[in-house]
């Protein structure tokens, strides 16, 4: 499951987004520091891998999954 890198273009805030398997792409990421609907992806990241996926990713176990 990828994690995207954000940045929002207001606040330079840099956060993370996630995409839940079987769900669409956002076309609308809030920033998470200050609400603007205007963060975009980070070109130059490249997915990285789920965190939790090494200690029991799954429904029950973490936020993403429940
Ligand atoms: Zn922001």
């Amino acid at each position: 499951m990828p994690i995207l890198t954000l940045e929002c273009p207001q606040c330079s805030h840099v956060f993370q987004g996630l995409v839940l398997e079987g769900t669409r792409m956002p076309e609308v990421w809030v920033c998470s520091n200050c609400g603007s609907r205007e963060a975009h992806l980070l070109p130059d990241e490249e997915p990285v891998t789920h965190p939790w996926e090494e200690e029991g990713h799954g429904p029950g176990l973490c936020p993403c999954c429940n």
